[in-house]
């Protein structure tokens, strides 16, 4: 995988600049867009299992909640510091206000190797950020969500924590802390597939606009956790055929194809990792971006399709499951080379479609059938498809600028209709 690292932040400002450009968006409104409202950094002591104290940091960054409270995940990985936080919150606010969702955007986590932990260290981690956060997340505030290296255990952790240190009379109405928990902690059927589902119907979608028989399509997937997985499984119920995966273990290949549920299955039993899977071949990072194949579909980290790397794509499509895996210089190499792409704002939004579902279950103490929850995610983003679909043409532009300029309008009606306190 490609790890050189820039800034994602001036990433997000270079497609957000395109956007308001061509829609000639309000000056004022652009201003308070560009920033992000608050940024949270907490460095906190955990006591690790050989019974020393460890520093960690943690962030927290609110980028705008005009549309309705800060929503995002919390994310565990060495890569995460501000420009990240601030990069990730910033497509949350446009990614909500796409989806059509009362939500502002917002994002975080903790700079560690997770991997290198017990339960029980990320467990006391887990809890002291939270303590740490204190009443900068909040039900009706900001409310996490899990993301790379979090998962439902993450939440009830941070719910616990987060409910035992408010007044009694106030935990049994704040369950919607944090959404992406375990079932029996309030979470919902069908969040665990919600973002896997939501990527699939968004390719179903270009599929069918650019008559690509799915089922006789072939895909690579990098990245196997929740997205990856989840986005492999819903493409073998179209019938695509997964021809390559790449996750941090390694890279596995069969030209005969590699089934989804089988590899989801090892990888339970193998500490989430894809590596040594029988019958298929090891090829190279590079082989594996170069494979001919009518999908591609990242899900692990940002800034894998780059200048460098774009050129070797061989697919008709990318589907970016994860948050901000192409850049901007790649994306104008992808768009000359007719290498068509569905932007994280819309192909990933149907995770916190998902998360908003669970939070309003929560909030009406009410639990729905998971055919309840997918029939409803999946008509939303098939609106936010079709709505961004047709403001592309309307503007003749690309998907990403056009998801942008979808959220960009709505987010500045509501500042013109509210004004500017005082
Ligand atoms: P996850 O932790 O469940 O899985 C991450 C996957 O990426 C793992 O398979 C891991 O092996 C792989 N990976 C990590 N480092 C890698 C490397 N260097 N090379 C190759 N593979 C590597 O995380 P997830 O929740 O599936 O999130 C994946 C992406 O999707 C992230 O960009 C996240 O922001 C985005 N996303 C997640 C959700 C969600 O609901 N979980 C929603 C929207 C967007």
């Amino acid at each position: 995988m490609t790890t050189t690292h820039k800034s994602l932040y001036e990433d997000v400002q270079v497609q957000f600049n395109k956007a308001a450009d061509l829609m000639n968006m309000n000056k004022g409104i652009r201003n308070i867009l560009s920033q992000t409202a608050n940024e949270i950094v907490v460095h906190f002591p955990v006591k690790m299992d050989d019974g020393q104290i460890k520093m960690f940091t943690g962030y927290r960054v609110q980028h705008n909640n005009i549309l309705g409270p800060y929503k995002g995940g919390l994310r565990y990985h060495p890569s995460v510091d501000l420009d990240d936080a601030k990069a990730l919150a910033t497509w949350m606010t446009w990614k909500t206000a796409i989806a059509g969702l009362p939500y502002g955007g917002a994002k975080g986590g903790i700079q560690f190797d997770p991997t290198k932990c017990s339960d029980g260290e990320l467990e006391r981690i887990t809890r002291r950020f939270t303590f740490a956060l204190g009443n900068n997340i909040g039900p009706e505030y900001d409310i996490p969500a899990p993301d790379v290296n979090t998962g439902p255990q993450t939440m009830a952790w941070i719910l616990d924590t987060y409910l035992s240190t408010r007044s009694q009379g106030e935990r049994n109405n704040s369950l919607h802390v944090v959404t992406g928990k375990p079932l029996n902690s309030g979470g919902t059927l069908g969040r665990d597939r919600a973002t896997g589902y939501g990527v699939v119907t968004t390719i179903a979608e270009w599929a069918r606009d650019h008559k690509l028989d799915l089922a006789k399509a072939t895909y690579i997937v990098q990245g196997f956790g929740n997205v990856g997985s989840w986005s492999a499984y819903f493409m073998k119920q179209k019938g695509a055929k997964l021809l390559a995966v790449e996750d941090v273990s390694g890279i596995i290949y069969s030209e005969k194809g590699i089934d989804p549920e089988e590899l989801i299955t090892f990888a339970k039993n193998n500490h989430g990792k894809i590596s040594h899977y029988p019958n298929v071949v090891a090829i190279s990072h590079k082989e594996f971006l170069s494979l001919k194949a009518d999908v591609f579909i990242p899900a692990a980290l940002s800034n894998q399709i780059t200048l460098e790397t774009a050129p070797l794509l061989n697919v008709k499509l990318v589907a970016e499951g994860a948050n901000g895996p192409t850049t901007p210089e790649a994306d104008l190499i992808l768009q000359e080379r007719g290498i068509g792409l569905i932007p994280d704002v819309l192909c990933n939004s149907a995770g916190v479609i998902g998360s908003y579902f669970e939070w309003l279950q929560n909030k009406r103490s009410e639990y729905w059938e998971m055919e309840e929850v997918i029939e409803k995610i999946k008509k939303k983003v098939i609106e936010a498809y079709a709505n961004v679909s047709k403001t592309a043409k309307a503007h003749k532009t690309d998907l990403r600028t056009a998801a942008y300029i979808v959220a960009l309008t709505r987010l500045e009606k509501a500042y013109i209709e509210r004004g500017i306190f005082p």
